[in-house]
């Protein structure tokens, strides 16, 4: 014990000293940046707002639709641009919150299918598994849910809260648990995260709403 307290004493001191001599090399821009961290903006929206957006995209996606020959570009994303479309106006008869984001991530999925079908483009749309509003995903992160790890795509801002350690992340709400984020429930937008989770987005919904439809009847 007469030995641990000096040692303690002594550590106590060298922390202090550190701090003192960190903040004084520290240029004085960086230090009022660093007491000023975090908290992110969270996003701010209404139910009409994104009922809005996504019938914007969802009307661009049906433009589009017609106007492309199917003979002329891959078969498959071209359906699957299709499926989006009718998915993603099934989930804007909705007035819940979760599936009217579900229907602008549909619309904005349905849009970049189309034109990686054309050849226009080579992106495909990737969501920030949290909070498909976000920056789209640009890496993976591994995030602790439940009793395990699951790694999930996420947008720049959602990777640094999650390395910081942060939270209160700013993921979609749950419409049944208040104060819960959206993929700790155990609907289809949990279960497909929005397409973070899943490769095929309305194909993943159609067979998950079958499903249902099945074990219910
Ligand atoms: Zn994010």
């Amino acid at each position: 014990m007469e030995s641990f307290v000096p040692a303690l004493a002594m550590a106590v001191v060298v922390f202090v000293i550190s701090v003192v001599v960190l903040r004084k090399v520290m240029p004085a821009s960086l230090v009022r940046l660093y007491d000023r961290l975090p908290s992110r903006r969270r996003t701010v929206f209404t139910a009409d707002d994104i009922r809005r957006r996504a019938t914007d995209v969802l009307n661009r996606l049906a433009d589009e639709l017609s106007g492309t020959n199917p003979g002329d570009v891959d078969g498959d994303l071209y359906e699957r641009a299709g499926l989006a479309r009718s998915e993603g106006e099934r989930a804007l008869d909705s007035s819940r919150l979760t599936d009217l984001i579900g229907a602008l991530a549909l619309a904005r999925s349905g849009l970049d299918d189309l034109r990686v079908a054309a050849g226009r483009s080579h992106v495909r749309y990737a969501p920030c598994f949290f909070n498909p509003l976000h920056d789209q995903a640009t890496k993976e992160i591994a995030y602790p849910i439940g009793a395990g790890t699951v790694s999930v795509p996420a947008c720049r801002h959602c990777h640094g809260d999650i390395r910081r350690g942060v939270r209160d992340l700013d993921a979609v709400p749950s419409d049944t648990r208040p104060g819960e984020p959206y993929f700790l429930g155990d609907d289809k937008w949990a279960v497909t995260g929005y397409g973070a989770l899943v490769d095929d987005l309305p194909t993943a919904l159609f067979r998950y709403e079958q499903a249902r439809r099945e074990t219910t009847s």
